[in-house]
Formats: C-alpha cells, sequence, structure tokens
C-alpha cells in the first residue's frame, strides 16, 4: 500500500516506521524540518508538500498536536484535502474534539475522511499493540482493514465520524485523571510520613491501581518524569473531554481540577516529556 504520515512527532514516526517494517511504501511529511531523517534513513521518502502527501496515495494518516494544526494542514491554503487523490483515504490519528473531525468529514469527500484515533503508546505503536478506534463509514474501514491489522492490533468501530474521538477523549479521562489520583495518594502519603518503598511496594500490582496508570507508577514517584505523552498534550485531552461535558450538560468536577494541575506543570516551563510530572504541581 502507498501511505503518507503527517506529523513526525512521537507517535507519527512510530506509525512511519512500522508501515516500513510491514511493507509499506511510506511517504513522511513534518512542518519542522530536520524530523524526518530517521524514517528516509529507512526507506522513507520525504515529501516536498502537503499535495505530494495527498496524491496518488492509498491512506493519509495524519498525526499532529491538536485540532488547530489538523484543520491548518487539512483545510488550509494547499492542505491535504485539496490535493486528495480520487481514492485516496485521508485518516485522522491526531486526538481533537469530535466536532473538528465532524468538520472535516463536511469539508471532505464522501466517505474518505475517517475519525481514527488510537490507543497506544508510540512504544505501544512501534510494537504493533496499539488499537485504532474508528468512526465512519463501514465500507471504507472494512475496504482498509488490512492496515488497522498492521498498523495496530485491530479495532472497534465506534459509530459515525466523531464517535471514535468520543470515545478517545473520554478514554484519555479516565487515564489522565487516574494517574493525577495516584499522584495526589502519593503526595499526601509521602507528606504524613509513608516511605517510597513501601509505596511501591504496595500499589504495584495492586486492584487499586489500574494496568494504565501501574505504567507511570515508577515515574510518579522517581520524579524523572522519562516518557512519550507531555503535560501540554494531556491538558488538552482532559479539558476536550470538559468540553464534551459542559455541552452535554454534564456537570463535571475532577476534569477540571486535573486541568488546573496540568496548567500548573504546563506554565512551570519545566518541559517535562511526560504527563506523570503532574505530581510536581502537589508540592
Ligand atoms: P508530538 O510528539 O508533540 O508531535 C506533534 C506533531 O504535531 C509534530 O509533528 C508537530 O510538528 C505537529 N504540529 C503541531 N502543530 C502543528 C501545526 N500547526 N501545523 C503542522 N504540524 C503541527 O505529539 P504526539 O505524541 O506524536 O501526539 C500526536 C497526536 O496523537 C496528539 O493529538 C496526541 O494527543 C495523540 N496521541 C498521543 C499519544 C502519546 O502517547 N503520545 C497516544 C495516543 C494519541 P513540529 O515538529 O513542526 O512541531
Amino acid at each position: 500500500m502507498q501511505l503518507a504520515v503527517v506529523g513526525m512527532g512521537n507517535m507519527g514516526r512510530s506509525f512511519a516506521a512500522l508501515a516500513l517494517e510491514r511493507g509499506h511504501r511510506v511517504t513522511v511529511w513534518n512542518r519542522s524540518p530536520g524530523k524526518c531523517g530517521e524514517l528516509v534513513a529507512r526507506g522513507a521518502v520525504e515529501a516536498r508538500s502537503l499535495e505530494q502527501c495527498a496524491a496518488e496515495t492509498d491512506v493519509v494518516l495524519v498525526v499532529l498536536a491538536d485540532d488547530a494544526a489538523l484543520l491548518e494542514v487539512c483545510t488550509g491554503q494547499n492542505g491535504l484535502l485539496a490535493s486528495l487523490g480520487p481514492s485516496t483515504v485521508l485518516a485522522n490519528v491526531s486526538t481533537v474534539a469530535p466536532a473538528t473531525i465532524r468538520e472535516l468529514a463536511q469539508a471532505g469527500p464522501d466517505d474518505r475522511v475517517l475519525d481514527a484515533p488510537v490507543m497506544g503508546s508510540p512504544e505501544n505503536v512501534a510494537n504493533g499493540f496499539a488499537r485504532f478506534l474508528l468512526g465512519g463509514p463501514s465500507s471504507t474501514i472494512t475496504s482498509h482493514e488490512v492496515l488497522w491489522n498492521e498498523l495496530g492490533s485491530g479495532y472497534i468501530h465506534c459509530g459515525p465520524v466523531g464517535s471514535a474521538a468520543t470515545m478517545k477523549v473520554i478514554a484519555n479521562l479516565v487515564l489522565i485523571t487516574g494517574v493525577t489520583a495516584l499522584a495526589e495518594a502519593i503526595a499526601t502519603a509521602r507528606a504524613q510520613g509513608l516511605p517510597d518503598q513501601l509505596l511501591s511496594e504496595f500499589f504495584a500490582g495492586s486492584p487499586l491501581v489500574s494496568a494504565a496508570t501501574s505504567l507511570r507508577l515508577g515515574s510518579v514517584l522517581d520524579g524523572a518524569h522519562p516518557g512519550w505523552f507531555s503535560p501540554a498534550l494531556a491538558r488538552k485531552d482532559v479539558r476536550l473531554a470538559v468540553g464534551l461535558a459542559e455541552e452535554a450538560g454534564v456537570d463535571v468536577r475532577i476534569g477540571p481540577a486535573t486541568d488546573a494541575l496540568l496548567t500548573t506543570v504546563v506554565d512551570s516551563g519545566a518541559e517535562w516529556p511526560d504527563f506523570s510530572a503532574v505530581i510536581e504541581a502537589l508540592s
């Protein structure tokens, strides 16, 4: 298959590398120069323009930071939608508001814009373990079935365009608030004199902590916060979830509090690579 991956951030680079490993022809693009080299060395072609990504490509995977980036790259002058080949499918993997992907689907050709966020870290993507959440017409999804199985561990068809974005944002609310609750528990336990060794032994493998939250236990405790999902991206997702709640008249409280904590971390300027740094807002 001829694929294009637009956005060479942590996730985009992993998708492009996996696609090459699976034997696809891959074109890559990034806004800032200097991020495509590693993929080019593995056999990808660096596109000179977005038009080159969109034309004569079976599927364009768009993996960008946020809603503004997605709209700019897809609907801006010389954007992807303007140059989409006659049967090219645009699959948005970025986590964005459902309204944004619906807007994109309306602006694009019938049935060829898919809502395709993914559950999993860049490492999960690289290992083929990430799972797609898909929103869009069944025919478009099933005719590209091989892609969801080769670039991930399958998919859940959530419904029409927008439903997968909703599911993704809700899932991330659970993940991010879960890690925040763990951070609060650890900060409080420490302040009360409990040693880290005890906290580590207690929480590791405890049914009180989800498997996804548990992945960040070490990083909450040791304060290094190495990783792959920045506080700014996590805050963006919490805000998307709170926005969905407000739109539907649900009076949520935990999301806004988590947003405030992540804002403290983002505003500190420390540039932690991972949102487990939410604990830094508590001391
Ligand atoms: P990232 O490493 O921060 O990369 C962001 C990418 O977006 C970069 O390629 C950046 O280009 C590009 N970008 C930002 N603003 C742009 C604009 N206005 N125009 C064009 N390009 C722009 O983020 P990531 O971790 O790869 O995440 C990408 C998406 O996947 C996000 O929506 C995120 O929420 C979602 N996601 C992330 C994870 C994770 O664990 N990291 C997991 C699942 C889903 P430059 O290099 O030019 O800045």
